[in-house]
């Protein structure tokens, strides 16, 4: 490409050009105002007023995303919403302007960012992205106690960039559609607005750093998400190129839309399972109505993160019930807790551990509290009779940590069993396969369990030596190291071997540009955010599975990460 580039991470892919907007989203200084006595009671009235107006900015933004991204993603407001009626943030505000005697602004200015900084300096990725939202809500509060109108983007026409410092769940919703990509200085894979972006399917590189102030507003950009990269003031013929690019996937979105619901098959007759990916029991009825053909992984702890106390017996009974009910005798896969690592519980009391990635995280954790891990195996084995369930055990590193977690199923199976509860016969058990040492010993392993579910996200982190959620090292974080491609073949090997299935729930799966790779390499079950099932659907049809197995050859002997993608481009 002819024009500077500029290298970041790549967050959403695609590639689109438009023109550089900046998103300056600060209602600018704030004002800092003494209050006499006899003023304080009228702020305190003005700020509730404030609360009243960001509640219901915040219920609209809600249900514009609900529309027209999902609900999965709308729920992100739901946080927002949370922090409007706590009394930790909403009414400190409140006793400060109190207090101190000060103006709402200033007083909410200092305890969003008080607020912020202990969120952010917690070492766990789903409170800092709490941090994130307090931001987003405070700015919220100050621009309508200021009385500052939000960005307006309806008058632009032309295809827009836009450029921010670091953007805010807010920013991304409700956008004109001539916004075609996302462009920061800060920001991770795992931000919120990433993941926003993600499902909008708009292409966005964050993490340029100071290299940003280089888009002066107006300036042509293409945005590469793919590659990381932003190449400022592009030739008219890149320009073209990329906007016939995009004319192309959108024709090819169509085209996999109208056949979501089919099952998808290589030219050469082989099935392969597009599952879904759901956090939530209310996703699995948009993983349904996406053409997903089951589940390939529930991830369970959304449902002990969002308590503020463990999750009953009960509770999650109702839980496992309504999603094994919304995919009938369709495969399942519920993912026991994994709980460590990036996520706490506040109320777990989990040990401050030096490597919390390396450490009680996961099936070390469960098989650690019998009682907390046999509340989630009776409520899973209870569901069992109302649809067709597979339990997945995480983070298993061994053949006797496996066996362990299968002897303590058989007990707990035993003691509904004495209770006269009623349970499904088969109920298969597997593993995921995300550390290097059961991809190592997967023919171990292929002996004892149902079936494998690759995790890459974090079999990349753990092969590679590189924290997942690390910017300064995202650059190393590389699915396609030919370190992880050599695990993915040993475990999908074994797999055949043995004669058990093998799918694959990380990240890569719902990347159609390695859908031919991966079959390549003998996956048979791709799992994936709802938003890409139709459209790795449509890559399957197109694949033929011996070419790709030849290709996928090539790829796992190349020496480098780019080599591999010239091999697959
Ligand atoms: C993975 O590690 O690839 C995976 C799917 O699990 P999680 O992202 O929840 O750790
Ligand atoms: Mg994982």
């Amino acid at each position: 490409m002819a024009g500077r580039t500029l290298q970041g991470i790549g967050v959403a892919p695609g590639v689109a050009a438009g023109r550089a907007v900046w998103l300056r989203r600060e209602a600018g200084e704030v004002p800092v105002r003494r209050l006499g006595d006899s003023e304080v009671q009228a702020e305190q009235e003005r700020f509730r007023a404030a609360i009243d107006a960001a509640r219901l900015e915040i219920t609209a933004l809600r249900k514009r995303v609900a529309a027209d991204v999902g609900q999965a993603e709308a729920q992100v407001f739901d946080a927002h919403l949370a922090f409007l009626g706590d009394p930790a943030y909403a009414g400190e505000i409140e006793r400060k302007i109190a207090a101190d005697r000060v103006n709402a602004e200033a007083a909410c200015r200092e305890v969003t960012e008080a607020t912020r900084a202990m969120l952010a300096s917690l070492p766990d990725e789903y409170l800092a992205a709490r941090a994130d939202d307090i931001r987003d809500v405070g700015g919220r509060l100050m621009r309508i106690l200021q009385g500052v109108a939000g960005v307006d983007l309806a008058h632009l026409t032309e295809p827009t960039v836009l450029v921010a410092d670091e953007l805010v769940p807010s920013d991304l919703s409700g956008l004109p559609a001539h916004v075609v990509g996302f462009v920061t200085a800060r920001g991770s894979k795992t931000a919120h607005t990433a993941i926003l972006a993600r499902t909008m399917r708009l292409p966005a590189v964050y993490g340029l750093g100071e290299a940003v102030e280089a888009i002066a507003d107006g300036r042509m950009l293409v945005v590469d998400g793919d590659a990381g990269r932003v190449v400022l003031d592009p030739s008219e013929d890149e320009v073209e190129g990329v906007r016939r690019d995009q004319r192309a996937q959108a024709e090819l979105r169509a085209q996999a839309e109208a056949r979501a619901n089919e099952p998808a098959a290589t030219q050469d007759g082989r099935r392969i399972e597009v599952f879904a990916n759901i956090g939530k029991p209310q996703d699995a009825e948009a993983a349904v109505a996406a053409g997903a053909d089951g589940v390939g992984l529930f991830r369970t702890e959304f449902l002990y993160l969002e308590n503020d106390h463990w999750p009953t017996e009960e509770e999650q009974y109702d839980a496992y019930r309504r999603v094994l009910e919304a995919f009938g005798d369709k495969p399942v896969i519920i993912r026991t807790l994994d709980i460590g690592g990036d996520k706490r519980l506040p109320y777990a009391e989990l040990p401050v551990e030096e490597n919390p990635f390396l450490g009680l995280r996961a099936i070390r954790y469960c098989l650690a509290k019998p009682e907390v891990f046999r509340t989630q195996i009776r409520a899973l084995l209870r569901a069992s009779v109302h649809g067709n369930l597979w339990i997945m055990f995480p983070m298993v590193e061994s053949v006797s940590e496996f066996r362990a977690a299968r002897a303590f199923v058989a007990d707990c199976r035993e003691e509904l069993t004495q209770e006269g509860v009623r349970m499904a016969a088969d109920v298969k058990l597997g593993v995921m396969v995300e550390t290097p040492a059961a991809a190592l010993t997967a023919d171990l392993l292929a002996r004892e369990v149902d079936f494998f579910s690759i995790g890459t996200n974090d079999l990349t982190q753990y092969t590679l030596a590189a924290d997942r959620g690390n910017a300064d090292v995202a650059h190393l974080y590389d699915p396609l190291h030919p370190a992880v491609l050599r695990l993915i073949r040993m475990t999908c090997d074994a797999a055949e071997n043995a004669g058990i299935p093998v799918g694959m729930c990380g990240e890569m799966a719902g990347d159609a540009a390695l859908t031919e790779l991966l079959i390549g390499l003998g996956l048979q079950e791709l799992s994936m955010s709802s938003a890409f099932v139709a459209l790795v659907k449509e890559r399957v049809r197109g694949v033929d599975a011996g070419r790709a197995r030849e290709r996928a050859d090539k790829a796992a002997a190349a020496e480098t990460p780019d080599a591999v993608r010239e091999v697959i481009r």
